[in-house]
């Protein structure tokens, strides 16, 4: 059985990014975390880096991954920005197997309707030390008042979380 590493970003003392109306960035992490995990674990096996508002380093959560030797990382943010205005979603990875999953992913998620910032390579800590395929989706602007509103509803994050699932889905069933 594939094995699948959902990582909500933040925690506990690091809130992330907060909204203009005071939305956490973490709390919105860990929701659409438990979602992709509650619906990926009947096909794969699943591990979260963190099940609860609790502070966990970026070192031990890259290093879970390697130690359940995860066939793939997916960390899960929200963006922010000086400029009130900037929105959208955007996916990073950092090898070339991850930006095909970044593909996949990130396809779903502007299926939504949520304006395409593009499919980037980035140089994080947790995609730089995870070994598998890894992507860092950014879903929206927590600091953008309509996506804050957004990232507050439970059937936007359901609707998020189903397409994360749907690139996962998308990932394996394509892979040469
Ligand atoms: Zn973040």
């Amino acid at each position: 059985m594939k094995v699948i590493v959902i990582d909500p970003g933040h925690g506990g003392r690091d809130p992330g990014a907060v909204g203009p109306g005071g939305t956490k960035e973490k709390d919105v992490n860990l929701v659409i975390a438990h979602l992709v995990h509650t619906r990926l674990q009947q096909d794969y096996s699943v591990f979260m880096t963190r099940k609860n508002d609790e502070t966990v380093t970026l070192t031990a959560r890259s290093a879970l991954a390697n130690a359940k030797k995860a066939d793939l990382f997916i960390s899960i943010h929200c963006n922010a920005a000086t400029n009130p205005l900037a929105n959208g979603t955007e996916t990073y990875y950092a090898s070339p197997t991850g930006a095909k999953l970044a593909k996949h992913i990130h396809e779903r998620l502007v299926g939504l309707g949520l304006k395409d910032r593009g499919i980037k390579q980035g140089t994080y800590a947790v995609l730089r030390n995870t070994r598998m395929p890894a992507v860092l989706v950014e879903v929206a602007f927590i600091s953008h008042a309509a996506e804050e509103i957004q990232l507050g509803s439970t059937r936007f994050l359901t609707d998020v979380a189903d397409a994360i699932c749907e690139g996962v889905y998308d990932y394996f069933g394509k892979e040469e």
